[in-house]
C-alpha cells in the first residue's frame, strides 16, 4: 500500500535568508556545449532539520559541505531526490514545469523513508527563490533547460540502524544540455529486479539506483542501452524502463503499466497519459506482460515502445531484446504518437501552446 500523505504547513511568517555570490560564474559556461547535470547555478537551497523542526532555510552560494565519516546517510542510505526542470520560454520568461508534483511526490518518498515532511512553503518558495535568482542560468534555447534537483538525507553523525535525527534539505540547480538517449535498444530482464512488493519502489530513494546499476551494467556488456524491468514474481509483468515509465502503442492503443507500490509514480507519465486522453486517443493503464509484447511485435501491431521521464522526456525505443533474440520495432514517423507528444510537451514549456492542464509554474 502507499501510504496516505500529509502537507506539512508551518507559520506565515516564515523567513528565507539570501546570501548571494559575491561574482557569478555564469560567464564561465559554455551553453553551447552543455554536459547533463555537471555545471552547477551560483546558488543553492540549504535547510536543516535539528531538534524536531526545521530551521530557516537559507539561499547561499553553491559548494562543498564538509561531512563526517559518520554521517548517518552514508552507512543507512536514508536519502531521496526529485528531478525537475525549469524551461525559458518563448517570451523570455522562465517556467518551471508541474513544479508542485514534485514537491508531492518527496514527501509521498520522505514518509516511506521515515525522513520527516518537508513544509510545502519551503519547498515551493525555496524552489521559486532559487530559480528567480539564478533565471540567468536558464538556458535561453527552449530544447535545453536548467534541471533541478532537490534531495534530503539523514545528517546525524552516529553509527546505528534507526532513522537519522537530523536530516538537510537542498535543492540544487544544473543548467543542462539534452539527454541524448540516441537508439534505445532494451533487454526484458527476467532475474534482477528493481523494485518487489511491499518494497521502496514507488519512492524516489537513492538506493533504488544504487542497486540497479549492477543488472544494467550486465546488460550494457551485452550491446543493450537499458533494462525492461519485470515484476518480482513472475518476471512476465513489464514494469519499467531503466529509471524512466514505460508505454507502448498496440493497435493504436496507448498502453503503460498502472501504478503499484512497485512503480514510480512518474510526472512525465501522467503528462503524457493527460494528453492522450485529451486527444480522444484510448488509453489502458492495465498490466502487460511480456509475452504479449513480443507477440505484438512479430504481428505487427505494436507500432511504438517509449520511455518516459524529466531527463529525456520522450525515449522512443527501436529493439526489444527477450531470452537472446532480438525484435526490432519499426522506426517512428513524424506522425507518430510518441513524436507527437514530445512536441506538444515541448509547446506547452515553451508557451507556444496554451496551458489548459495548468502545468506551468511561472517565474518572472
Ligand atoms: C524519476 C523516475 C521516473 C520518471 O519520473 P518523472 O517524474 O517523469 O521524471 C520513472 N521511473 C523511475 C524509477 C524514476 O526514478
Amino acid at each position: 500500500m502507499i501510504i496516505e500523505q500529509t502537507i506539512v504547513k508551518i507559520e506565515k511568517n516564515y523567513e528565507m535568508k539570501i546570501s548571494p555570490v559575491k561574482k557569478s560564474r555564469l560567464d564561465e559556461v559554455d551553453f553551447e556545449n552543455l554536459p547533463f547535470g555537471k555545471i552547477f547555478s551560483d546558488h543553492m537551497l540549504w535547510c536543516e532539520y535539528k531538534n524536531g523542526s526545521w530551521q530557516e532555510a537559507e539561499i547561499r552560494p553553491y559548494g562543498k559541505i564538509e561531512v563526517s565519516p559518520a554521517l548517518h546517510t552514508l552507512h543507512y542510505g536514508q536519502a531521496i531526490f526529485e528531478g525537475q526542470k525549469a524551461y525559458r520560454m518563448a517570451d523570455g520568461r522562465v517556467g518551471i514545469f508541474r513544479a508542485h508534483d514534485n514537491f508531492l511526490r518527496l514527501n509521498k518518498s520522505a514518509e516511506r523513508m521515515c525522513i520527516p515532511q518537508i513544509p510545502e512553503n519551503i519547498f515551493m518558495d525555496g524552489l521559486r527563490k532559487l530559480v528567480e535568482l539564478d533565471k540567468n542560468w536558464v538556458p535561453k534555447d527552449e530544447s535545453i533547460s536548467l534541471y533541478i534537483r532537490p534531495f534530503m538525507y539523514g545528517s546525524s553523525e552516529f553509527i546505528a540502524a534507526r532513522p537519522s535525527e537530523d536530516y538537510v534539505f537542498c535543492i540544487l540547480t544544473s543548467p543542462s544540455g539534452p539527454y541524448y538517449a540516441g537508439d534505445v535498444k532494451v533487454y526484458i530482464e527476467e532475474e534482477f529486479v528493481r523494485s518487489a512488493a511491499g518494497g521502496v519502489g514507488y519512492a524516489k530513494a537513492a538506493g533504488n539506483y544504487g542497486g540497479s546499476f549492477y543488472p544494467a551494467k550486465k546488460i550494457q556488456e551485452k550491446g543493450y542501452t537499458q533494462i525492461i524491468w519485470t515484476d518480482h514474481k513472475s518476471h512476465e509483468l513489464i514494469e519499467e524502463s531503466g529509471t524512466m515509465n514505460i508505454a507502448f502503442v498496440i493497435d493504436g492503443v496507448l498502453r503503460t503499466p498502472p501504478l503499484s507500490d512497485r512503480i514510480l509514480a512518474g510526472i512525465t507519465r501522467d503528462s503524457v497519459l493527460q494528453i492522450a486522453r485529451s486527444w480522444g486517443m484510448s488509453v489502458k493503464e492495465e498490466p502487460i506482460t511480456t509475452y504479449e509484447v513480443i507477440d505484438s511485435i512479430k504481428n505487427g501491431k505494436l507500432t511504438e515502445a517509449f520511455g518516459m521521464g524529466t531527463a529525456a522526456v520522450i525515449s522512443p525505443i527501436s529493439t526489444i531484446g527477450f531470452r537472446g533474440n532480438d525484435y526490432d520495432i519499426p522506426p517512428q514517423g513524424s506522425d507518430s504518437f510518441a513524436i507527437k507528444v514530445k512536441s506538444e510537451l515541448a509547446a506547452i514549456r515553451s508557451g507556444r501552446k496554451e496551458d489548459t492542464f495548468g502545468w506551468m509554474e511561472i517565474i518572472g
